[in-house]
């Protein structure tokens, strides 16, 4: 299970109706950020966050709406007195800031972070969840989506059958649940396979906030639980959407459809967007082709 909160939902610049656009998952105690724009850190204490669950930070791309805050909250995990490492996954050229703000801007790291520059593939395993990604089609620079998942779960654990087979309840229990073969006191051997279901797959959730529809993106919300997509422009704004690297909300809807999402996002909304009937306008043309969308606003939270 994971718990989205989103911190900012808007495009290039905050406004005093949303900040730029980043996500936090929490997920059994850890927490992954994705995007780190100006003023994340507060939306991450309004939010009541706890910095140390904080396991990793993933930049989409180095476009200041999504990396402008970064500095600023590395150096306050070092002044809060982190000692925990952190992860810091992007793609290539994220590094480079991390070493000009330790030469410039006096960033301290206390802590070990681990700054992983990626093109494609998973980039943290743990603890039965992945974060991989993708390219997406972005202009100007190089830009990852991320897709996280649980490893899939064993099937529902059925206690009354078991105990008709004569396993008494207690530390049997738990081994057939870990899925090992256990033998009762009289001889007899009960498989996991008489006493559980079938596989669970676990959530799954992907994060594609500036992109044109595109293959990468396919792949990363194939079959997810939440896609969070690229809303910036409304279908008349197409040709724009088009030559800036950003998708329409009827586009995000389409993406959606073709992935076999279960529920839509829209996120990343230009600021033209900020009156409740030109946001309708996105979420309509966006039902219009996919019914389970909703628009994202700064501090909303859902499960996935
Ligand atoms: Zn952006
Ligand atoms: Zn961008």
């Amino acid at each position: 299970m994971f718990y989205v909160t989103v911190l900012g939902s808007g495009a290039t610049l905050p406004t005093l109706q949303r900040h730029t656009t980043s996500v936090a998952v929490q997920r059994e105690g850890d927490i992954f950020l994705f995007d780190c724009g100006e003023g994340t850190q507060l939306q991450w204490l309004k939010a009541g966050l706890r910095r140390g669950k904080l396991r990793a930070i993933c930049i989409s791309h180095t476009h200041g709406d999504h990396v402008n805050g970064l500095v600023g909250f590395l150096q306050t995990l070092g002044l809060h007195g982190r000692e925990r490492p952190l992860t810091l996954v992007g793609p290539p050229g994220l590094g480079k800031i991390i070493k000009y703000a330790k030469e410039t801007v006096g960033l301290r790291t206390p802590y070990h972070l681990e700054t992983i520059e990626s093109t494609g593939g998973s980039v943290i395993e743990m603890g039965g969840c992945t974060v991989s990604c993708q390219l997406l089609e972005h202009h100007g620079r190089d830009t990852l989506g991320f897709r996280v998942e649980e490893a899939e779960r064993p099937g529902r654990f059925d206690v009354e059958t078991a105990l008709g087979l004569g396993v008494p309840e207690g530390p049997l229990f738990g081994a057939l649940q870990r899925g090992e073969r256990v033998e009762l006191p009289d001889g007899t051997v009960v498989d996991p396979s008489q006493v559980l279901g079938l596989p669970r797959s676990g959530s799954a959730l992907a994060y594609c906030p500036d992109t044109r529809p595109c293959e990468g993106a396919l792949k990363l919300a194939h079959r997810v639980g939440l896609l969070i997509f690229d809303s910036t422009y409304s279908e008349d704004l197409s040709f724009e959407a088009n030559e800036r690297g950003h998708s329409t909300a009827r586009e995000a809807a389409q993406m959606a459809l073709d992935a076999g999402a279960k529920h839509l996002l829209l996120i990343h909304f230009s600021e033209r967007y900020a009156s409740r009937k030109r946001l309708n306008g996105l979420l309509e043309e966006a039902r219009s082709l996919f019914l389970q969308v909703e628009l994202a606003h700064d501090l909303m939270e859902i499960q996935v």
